[in-house]
């Protein structure tokens, strides 16, 4: 038995020699592009559109026309965790952007780290984020584990993406702080403001659009979709009309930093910060692989308030197709094509904007007071405090000892189900214990690929189509659930070796990494997806 075991090793030790030899044409960068909420269908929709870099992508790329998530929880920090990974949120941990931490009884974010401090690349920062909450390591983690000397750099506008991607380290990891209003990192990255970061903003201040007008990039008459979309809700003074002033109230403040955010120009930002760092960590120009990893957030923001049919969305992808070039040409110059391979997709799509009777908004806060009715009618009215801990959109977590008391209580349970049941857009609700990664049922599966014993609600909630979670006060539209516009994303890969192609396999973005991973030579221990090409480019 030793000695087989000895073997065994030795073999391994053979075969990790020979890919050792084989990953020599491993590529010398990496670049993972994520598009906040696009959906797959956008790249027909707007296909006459695209003279920049998505032209390039669909012409020369390998493209994958059905990438679907798998899981229930279709949500940003969820979409770039299982991208970073190739795990899947019941594996990787990230759920949900946020959940209930049943030990400090709150909501936490995703990537929620009081250790680790953020810092700011200008007005202070009192918040703290890390990826010690994401439970497997990223391809770039094990590229820097793997690859001696790897450089990892990320960037968005969100926490949550820029660390989905990065995962537990990495020399620039970039994201804006609302609360700031400022870019920041955190100490899990960096002891001190990265000093390349810092030169780029402060050669390149955000606070200069101050006032500038997002107008049309092309005649109106080429749009596709309405301004006047119906149902918009457009964010703070701006109405569903171009053009659309980006300005506060006072200055440089929270309502000026929202709707730069919510404009193409922070796309443009992103991309000039990407172009930047690529030069400065030499990113793909020395003997080793490195990691780009850039989330564009601006889509996201727009599509929450225009919907994905409007005029908005229709610009701010034109507009990315303009940048998106911009970055190719500049890594071609840098690193030259061969020598990179690239991975476009998104973290989920999104929903059309409800319209009632046939959609509509679940509201937590009705869903939470519904169960507490429920529940003070069948084990009496408390006297202070609640029978539930928190109803975050597909999840209802009941306070401690309550789900027992239920499950020791068949009637009870069933009244809470029936109640749920009977809310209009509820079509499933399912106990924990019900859930099964193996389950042929659809759904159930879904549910539970989503679902993490210590993150998740006692019960999960499944909407009907056209039917979302939102808080009462919530945006124009969202997404988070298992129908197939929050599902169906782009996946497309270029550069190296890899040949234009077009594919109908179904895939899920969790092959990303994996794909990846192979190419560059290194190993992905906790990956659920699968590599999607055979051959090394
Ligand atoms: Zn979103």
């Amino acid at each position: 038995m030793k000695f087989h075991r000895t073997f065994l090793s030795l073999a391994l030790g053979l075969l990790t020699i020979a890919l050792g030899l084989h990953a020599q044409g491993a590529p010398r960068l990496v670049v993972v592009l994520v598009v906040d909420q696009m959906r797959a269908d956008y790249l027909q929709t707007f296909d006459r559109h695209w003279q920049g870099g998505f032209r390039t992508l669909l012409n020369e790329g390998l493209v994958f026309e059905s990438a679907r998530y798998p899981y229930l929880d279709t949500l940003t920090c969820t979409g770039h965790s299982t991208i970073g990974t190739g795990a899947l949120p019941h594996t990787h941990g990230m759920v949900a952007n946020t959940w209930w931490d049943r030990d400090r009884q709150q909501l936490v974010g995703c990537t929620t780290d009081p250790d680790s401090p953020d810092i700011s690349y200008g007005r202070p920062a009192r918040q703290g984020n890390s990826g010690k909450p994401l439970l497997v390591p990223t391809l770039a983690d094990e590229l820097r584990t793997q690859k001696h000397g790897a450089r990892v750099v990320t960037m968005s506008l969100k926490a949550r993406s820029a660390i989905g991607l990065a995962g537990h380290g990495g020399d620039a990891v970039v994201w804006f702080d609302d609360d700031a209003g400022s870019f920041a990192t955190s100490r899990a990255f960096s002891a001190a403001p990265v000093p390349a970061v810092k030169a780029f903003i402060d050669a390149h201040p955000f606070e200069k659009d101050n006032g500038v007008s997002w107008t049309l990039s092309a005649p109106a008459n080429s749009y596709i979709m309405p301004d006047a979309g119906i149902g918009e809700r457009p964010p703070g003074p701006w109405s569903g009309l171009f053009p659309h002033v980006i300005a506060g109230r006072s200055g440089v403040d929270a309502q000026f930093a929202q709707l730069w955010q919510a404009s193409p120009r922070s796309d443009a930002y992103l991309e000039g910060l990407a172009e930047s760092l690529i030069d400065s960590f030499m990113l793909g120009q020395r003997d080793t692989t490195d990691f780009l990893g850039i989330s564009f957030s601006a889509l996201d923001e727009v599509g929450h308030s225009f919907g994905p049919r409007s005029r908005e969305i229709e610009d701010v992808l034109r507009q990315l197709d303009v940048a998106l070039q911009r970055l190719i040409a500049h890594l071609d110059g840098k690193v030259g094509r061969a020598n990179y391979v690239l991975a476009l997709s998104a973290d989920h799509g999104v929903a059309p904007i409800a319209m009632a009777p046939a959609g509509g908004r679940i509201a937590n806060e009705d869903v939470r007071e519904h169960v507490e009715e429920v529940l003070s009618t069948q084990f009496g009215a408390l006297e202070h405090g609640s029978y539930i801990a928190t109803a975050n959109f597909t999840d209802l977590v009941l306070a401690p000892g309550v789900f027992e008391r239920l499950k020791a209580s068949p009637d009870a349970m069933a009244a809470v189900q029936q109640s749920l049941k009977s809310i209009p857009g509820i079509e499933h609700v399912l106990r924990n214990d019900q859930l099964s990664e193996t389950s042929s049922n659809s759904v159930i599966k879904a549910a539970a690929l989503s679902y993490h014993p210590n993150r998740s609600g006692d019960v999960t909630l499944v909407p009907r189509k056209y039917w979302y979670f939102s808080p009462r006060t919530g945006s124009g539209t969202t997404h988070g659930t298992l129908h197939d516009y929050d599902q169906h994303v782009p996946l497309i890969f270029f550069g190296g070796a890899i040949r234009a192609r077009r594919d109908r396999t179904p895939v899920t973005p969790a092959d990303i990494a994996p794909t990846l991973a192979r190419f560059a030579g290194v190993q992905l221990s906790k990956a659920e997806g699968k590599a999607l090409m055979k051959t090394e480019p």
